[in-house]
């Protein structure tokens, strides 16, 4: 008992806290772990501990707007991003090679002219497979790096993806592409119910499917923090050493990240903000995750296989 205090002494000293009745240095008659209990917490500089990791955001986008990418930039700065990953997602259906095109008009005009800060992903529709496959040599040769944000035109794991799949192998490209699990058990629900989500929305099971389809491609599964059941996805990509996931999203549920280091392990995150800059950066901070894995998560990672295709950082 003598590291504990009962619960009456320790209301009563917390009172005298309170009224600022300090007795010396410590609180007559309590114990150190009381003690601990009632200081103040040690000080923590956030922005010093942000600006300390090198970053790169591995999912952001940039819009049709006048602010944009101006916005981005401005939060990259501010928290130490190197780099963001960029890509004009294809919102708009049916998503033709006209469409398609000039949302990767508007990212290569972006990296172009900011190309210390940003790396650009453009997007495609695999229903148009001759035209998808050009768009794919024109933004590699406008200086893109990858795949951005694939969407709901099609599941990632449809045959029509399979020759866009081993087009971006044969590239060593990351393969990135939006997906969702709803609450409920992975996907269950959104097979069940409608759950207002586009039918061709990818789920975990699809990036199960066409990772087994592919063991020498890489895929990065879109944010777990998405608003989905994390902890489902996690658990369902444990023995999937080809699927990565990305951190961004603006749920910052507690133990999410430590969480997808238990089951995936320290090498399988990018650290990413969909735009959800701080509290991207918070959920890692805040995480139990050693300096080592920290490094790791928030560039390393996605480094490394950038290095691959000879598109890495540094
Ligand atoms: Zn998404």
């Amino acid at each position: 008992m003598s590291n504990q205090i009962n619960r009456r002494k320790f209301v009563a000293h917390t009172a005298a806290t309170a009224a600022g009745v300090l007795i010396g240095n410590r609180l007559k008659g309590m114990s150190r772990s009381a003690e601990a209990a009632t200081r103040p917490p040690d000080k923590y500089d956030i922005m010093k501990e942000t600006m300390k990791y090198r970053k790169i955001d591995a999912h952001a986008h940039i819009y049709f707007t006048d602010d944009s990418p101006g916005t981005q930039l401005d939060f990259g700065e501010r928290l130490g991003i190197e780099k963001q990953v960029i890509s004009r997602y294809l919102s708009i259906f049916p998503g033709t090679p006209e469409q398609f095109r000039k949302y990767n008009d508007l990212t290569i005009k972006a990296i172009k002219k900011y190309p210390d800060h940003l790396l650009g992903g453009f997007v495609l529709n695999p229903e148009y497979r001759k035209e998808s496959l050009e768009e794919i040599k024109r933004c590699m040769d406008a200086g893109m790096i990858g795949p951005g944000e694939l969407y709901y035109q099609e599941k990632i794991n449809n045959p029509l993806y399979f020759p866009i799949i081993e087009k971006l192998i044969d590239l060593k490209m990351i393969i990135f592409s939006h997906a969702e699990c709803q609450l409920g058990v992975g996907g269950y629900r959104m097979k069940k119910y409608n759950g207002y989500k586009a039918p061709n929305t990818s789920i975990p099971e699809d990036f199960v499917d066409i990772a087994k389809r592919y063991p020498e491609g890489v895929f990065q599964y879109a944010h777990i923090g998405g608003g989905g059941d994390w902890e489902y996805e996690c658990k369902l990509f444990r023995d999937h050493p080809n699927i990565y996931v990305d951190t961004s999203g603006s749920n910052n549920a507690e133990n999410m990240i430590d969480f997808a280091v238990g089951h995936l392990g320290e090498d399988r995150l990018f650290f990413a903000s969909d735009n959800c800059y701080y509290q991207s950066v918070g959920k890692i901070l805040a995480s139990n995750l050693t300096e080592v894995q920290k490094r790791k998560v928030f560039f390393e990672n996605y480094n490394n296989l950038l290095r691959k295709g000879g598109r890495n950082v540094d």
